[in-house]
């Protein structure tokens, strides 16, 4: 880090220092840019780097809803709205237990960088609450749904903040959210994506960050000479993005011998394919949240209670879960036993130290926020068409986020090598993102 960097670094470890996560993306981020804050003084003399990590305005707002027996409820909801420059704020809503406003500076201060890398118009966003959906009937869920948006529209819009799902925010939360902004804004409008079919959704986005991910991988071994053909492939996470990356790890020839839960790992020497993916979406469906399930219903499957998928040799990891969830001792097993490809489905699911391991080794790396924009572009795809009021082919849309990929690939590549770090997609993917929020930034002047 040169001086400048280290300095805007520390205040906001001064400022912020319970935000662990934020400070964990901030400084993956900020490390990455040394070289262009180094090459063009321009954004020391704006001080891009003390603008670009205050978000333009935070949410926070009282969530009161009534449970099935009758009782009051109330979580805490937010909505940061990071970075306008290039677009109107864009990313999704996370409802996990979890959820701090830490955790959703990080997720939209990444998704800032990820949607530039996109070449779409959109900036960054990202929004939630500390709710929990697993056990709550579909009643409870949309009654919070509705209590959620009955703050939130005021704030968002079409042109303004266009939020969408994340982790436990699927097809059906957004539908509920979209329902309530209708009826109170008065107004059809594409303000929300990830919607259903029948009133204004994409084909092929529940599946799109899964096949960004792969369509990624498959660049990345590219340069290697190589192919996703034959390779024995492990993926975390048991939602949308872990689903359809298995499902095209398989179209593209890869066997996919390893998934998670929530609950430990499977080991599946004979591939999780066909009726197996089907499989996937089935148990996330039955809401017992357990890959034990897969265990107990298909032969020749071992279970392993409590461990994640890293311990299996693989040639290719998918890590499709949740922030830092494959740690340095994880990373090291991952390359002891041959792994020579981490593409990052999650944001941020590896440690920096897991990610500083994979740089130094020279491991075919891709940060969360270049391998898995091809949902936040399929996202933009939906406003296009929204804002067209037409709907797209399968084909069109899926030939559309694979083109997205190969460019994201293409930018990061250039940009690593222009910057002197030729194959680290880490730098080149800041340094691609940043560059053209940053220059938009500029041209606007001081707001
Ligand atoms: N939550 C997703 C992400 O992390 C998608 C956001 C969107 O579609 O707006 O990028």
């Amino acid at each position: 880090m040169n001086s400048y960097v280290s300095s805007v670094m520390n205040d906001l470890k001064t400022r912020y220092p319970w935000e662990k996560e934020f400070l964990q993306a901030a400084e993956e981020v900020l490390d990455s840019l040394t070289p262009i804050i180094d090459r063009e003084p321009k954004y020391k003399a704006n001080k891009i780097l003390e603008r670009i990590v205050e978000p333009e305005r935070v949410l926070m707002f009282r969530v009161p809803w009534v449970d099935d027996k009758g009782e009051f409820q109330v979580n805490r909801g937010f909505r940061v709205q990071y970075n306008s420059a290039i677009g109107p704020y864009k990313g999704g809503i996370r409802f996990h237990p979890n959820v701090t406003l830490s955790t959703l500076k990080f997720l939209g201060f990444e998704q800032i960088f990820k949607n530039s890398l996109t070449g779409l118009p959109m900036g960054g966003g990202k929004g939630g609450a500390d709710f929990n959906p697993n056990g709550k009937s579909a009643n409870e869920v949309m009654r919070f749904c509705q209590s959620f948006m009955t703050e939130l529209f005021r704030h968002i819009g079409p042109d303004t903040d266009v939020p969408a799902g994340d982790i436990g925010v699927g097809g059906r939360e957004v539908a509920y959210m979209f329902g309530q902004y209708k009826r109170l804004a008065n107004e059809f409008t594409g303000v929300l994506t990830g919607k259903g079919l029948n009133f204004g959704g994409s084909l092929i986005r529940p599946e799109a960050t899964g096949f960004g991910v792969v369509y990624f991988a498959e660049e990345m071994l590219k340069t290697r000479g190589e192919s996703l053909k034959g390779k024995k492939v492990a993926v975390s996470g048991f939602g949308n993005v872990a689903w359809g990356a298995a499902s095209k790890a398989n179209d593209l020839g890869a066997k996919v011998v390893a998934i998670s839960g929530p609950d430990g790992s499977v080991y599946d020497k004979d591939g999780v394919s066909g009726e197996k993916i089907d499989f996937m979406l089935e148990m996330r469906a039955s809401g017992r949240d357990k890959v034990q399930d897969y265990a107990d219903k298909f032969k020749g499957v071992e279970f392993h209670a409590g461990k994640r998928p890293w311990i299996f040799p693989v040639d290719v990891a998918l890590p499709c879960a949740i922030q830092n969830e494959l740690n340095l001792e994880d990373a090291q097993t991952l390359l002891n036993n041959g792994c020579q490809c981490v593409v990052e489905g999650a944001n941020m699911p590896s440690t920096l130290d897991a990610v500083k391991l994979f740089v130094e080794k020279k491991t075919l790396y891709a940060p969360g926020k270049a391998s898995n924009a091809g949902g936040v572009a399929t996202s933009g795809l939906e406003m296009s068409q929204n804002s067209m009021r037409l709907g797209w082919s399968r084909e069109e849309v899926d030939t559309r986020l694979h083109q997205i990929m190969v460019n994201i690939h293409s930018s990061c590549v250039k940009a690593a090598k222009e910057y002197g770090h030729e194959g680290n997609y880490v730098l080149g993917a800041n340094i691609a993102g940043f560059k053209k929020v940053a220059d938009a930034m500029i041209d606007q002047g001081l707001v």
